[in-house]
This record gives C-alpha cells, structure tokens and sequence, in this order.
C-alpha cells in the first residue's frame, strides 16, 4: 500500500438525509496536545474507537432526545447498559434492590453476577410500594424495576418509587423496555436513570443487539470510565442500523399500540381464553396508573390464558401458521412467546404461578400489519 499524501487527506463528506457510517478504529491525530485534550474530554473528537466513535454519539444523541435525557450512551446490548450501570453506581459493600418481575437475565445479573463483586442484592415485588420501603437500607445505591413488567404487564409507580428513594443518595433504574420511550418517559415520572434494550421496538427490525443507558442530571461519575474501560462501546454500523430503526420508531410504535388495544379489547370476547393481560383494558390491575404514565399508549405487547393449559398453548402453536413464534419482542411483524417455556423457563413453577405465568399463557408482541389481518389469524387458531 503507498502512504498516502496530505494532499488527498481531505475527504469531503456531504451532506445527505442517510449518514455516513466510521468503520475507524483509530482517528488521525491534530498534535500531541489536541489528542490529549480530546483524551482528557476537554475538546469535542475522537481518537481511539472504544472510547467514542460518531456512529455511537449519533445514536446516543438521537436517544437522548426522545427521553429528554442530559446525557446518554449506547452499549452493545441491554444486558451491557444494565451492567455499566451497577458497575458505575455501586461497589463492593453497597446494597442494591430489584424487582422480582425483572426480566430473567436482568435478575441473574444483578443479583448473582453482582454478588460475586460483593454488592448485595434484594429482591422485593417493587409493584408493591411498601415491599420497596422495607428492602431500603442506607447503604442501598441503585433501585431497579421496569416500566411495564413481562409477562403479566404489571407496571411500576414511578413517581412514587422516585419519592421513596429521593436524597438517599440511591438512584432509580427503570428499564423502559416493554414501554419505549413512545408510551412512557420515566425520566419525566422522577426515575434518575432509564435502560432500553434497543434490540426490541425501538430499532425494531431483528437486526441488531443494543443497549442504551440514559439519565436526568449528572452522570454517574465513574460512567465514561466504566463505559469504555470495560470495553461497552457498540460497534458503527450496529449503531448506524439502530439510528435507521429510530426513524421510524413513534409511527411503528404508535401503530403496535393502537393494534395492541383493539387486537386485546377483541381477545376479551374470546371464549377460549381465561384471562387477557392488558394495561389499557379497565381491568387490569394497574390500569389507572397506566392511564397516567403511559401517556404514549399502553404498549404493543398482550398476553392471554388459554383455558386448556399447556396442551391448549401447544395447539394455539400448531394452528398459528401466519404468526412467527418468537422469543423476543418489538419486531416489525407480530410474533408471539410462550413464557413458561422460554424466558420464564428458569424459574419453579411455585415461582411461575407467583407471578401469574401459566402453562397456557401466550405472550403477543403486535406489529404493523392490518388489525383486521392479525384478528382474522389469531381467530383462526384460537378457533381450531
Ligand atoms: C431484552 C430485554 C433486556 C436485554 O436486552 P438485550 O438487548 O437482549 O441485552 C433487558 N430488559 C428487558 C425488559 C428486555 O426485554
């Protein structure tokens, strides 16, 4: 290869509605005084992609401004912006509390990977204000729930969780996955940091794994520390992908929920199901708070009880040619779970029937196709 001439350094980058996307690993350097102080955070630039590239800033900004956030960062998945968060805001002798509704990943992580650093860890229903009030101790640094909880859709008060924990010097972590930042802006309800896992609706298209960690206020203060010394920055062109996604975020996000309602109020009338998960129908359990903080709509995802069970929840499967069985959620087209054998597959059934998941409950992610397309098929298969 010939090195190459300062003369055909300069390379115009011009403008255009799609951005370009840095592959760069390592940037050029001004002087040795310019890359110190980009190194030190004085000045605005790169110079080593772990540490920050214009693919992962564009993306972050972009988070950012949907969740009136100060400050955000992606990482490569949500389980990394869970990390950086426990690892930037707690240490060897300081306590956390999670909820028991966490997704199963998020409990492993934060109470038994986060035991082996000697951070200790209980576990209380956060849904249930008073549990919250007796987990907190004085060494309690970081209190973690999730908007809208899977699979029974219950949700967290924000608000008053935020009221319990003010001037302890503990922060409130709501994981906004399930919600997205369409329906619900925790930071707005008083929580201090919000975790989305960016794999699920708001790139929203299967094609990547992403993280965002965001927040109200000052920073963690160890944050960029954590974020680039244990190696949690994303790669470009996942970013580039999920900064596509985002474009098309509030309208898919908007359609899904207003599907979901409909597609849940139908559910309802079905005599083959016992019960039907839904923060937007009256009956649910949290529906005047939802009413209140999900102010964007009440989410794209339903979950229902078939009454036969596990034979029932098999069947609904083998009937169900049209709608992907999918293990996640947020996608562009609808897919549905099977909790009991998935992601709640970990837990003992004592522990399944404790949070209401049955061997016959379905979990419907709802996408963007027609409601009446999405009714005919579920008809079908609950038909048959
Ligand atoms: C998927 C998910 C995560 C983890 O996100 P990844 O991007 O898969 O690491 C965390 N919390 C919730 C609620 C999720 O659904």
């Amino acid at each position: 290869m010939q090195p190459t001439s300062s003369a055909s350094k300069r390379v115009l980058v011009p403008p255009a509605p799609a951005g370009p996307i840095f592959p760069a690993s390592v940037y050029v350097g001004e002087s040795f005084t310019d890359v110190q102080r980009v190194l030190a955070g004085d000045k605005q630039g790169y110079v080593y992609a772990r540490d920050g590239h214009p693919n992962a800033d564009a993306l972050a900004e972009a988070c950012r401004s949907r969740h009136g956030a100060d400050w955000a960062i992606v990482t490569p998945s949500g389980m990394a912006s869970l990390a950086v968060a426990l690892l930037s805001c707690a240490r060897a002798g300081d306590h956390v509390i999670i909820s028991s509704r966490l997704y199963g990943r998020s409990l492993k992580l934060l109470r038994d990977e986060a035991a082996r650093l000697g951070i200790e860890c209980s576990v209380a229903d956060l849904c249930d204000l008073d549990a919250a009030g007796a987990a907190l101790r004085d060494n309690s640094r970081l209190v973690v729930t999730e908007t809208i909880t899977n699979p029974t859709l219950r949700l967290s008060d924000i608000p008053r969780l935020g009221e319990l924990i003010r001037g302890r010097g503990c922060r409130l972590l709501v994981d906004n996955t399930l919600a997205g930042p369409e329906c619900c802006r925790p930071l707005a309800w008083g929580a201090d940091l919000v975790v989305e896992s960016l794999t699920k609706s708001m790139n929203g298209h299967s094609d990547v794994v992403l993280g965002l960690l965001c927040g109200a206020g000052e920073p963690p203060e160890r944050l960029h520390i954590v974020h680039s010394t244990w190696g949690f920055t994303p790669g470009p062109f996942e970013c580039w992908l999920a900064e596509r996604g985002l474009k098309t975020y509030s309208l898919r996000a908007q359609k899904a929920c207003a599907t979901a309602k409909a597609i849940a109020q139908l559910l309802t009338r079905q005599p083959e199901i016992t019960q039907v998960h839904y923060p937007g129908l009256p009956g649910h359990p949290d529906h005047a708070l939802a009413k209140t903080m999900l102010r964007g709509g009440f989410g794209s995802i339903v979950a229902f009880s078939l009454k036969g069970g596990l034979a029932a929840a098999v069947a609904f499967h083998q009937n169900l040619p049209g709608i992907p069985f999918c293990p996640s959620f947020g996608e562009l087209e609808t897919t549905y779970s099977h909790p009991a054998t998935t992601s709640h597959l970990g837990l003992s059934a004592e522990e399944r029937t404790a949070l209401g998941i049955e061997d016959g409950l379905i979990r419907l992610s709802v996408g963007i196709e027609p409601l009446e397309w999405i009714h005919e098929v579920l008809s079908a298969a609950l038909a048959s």
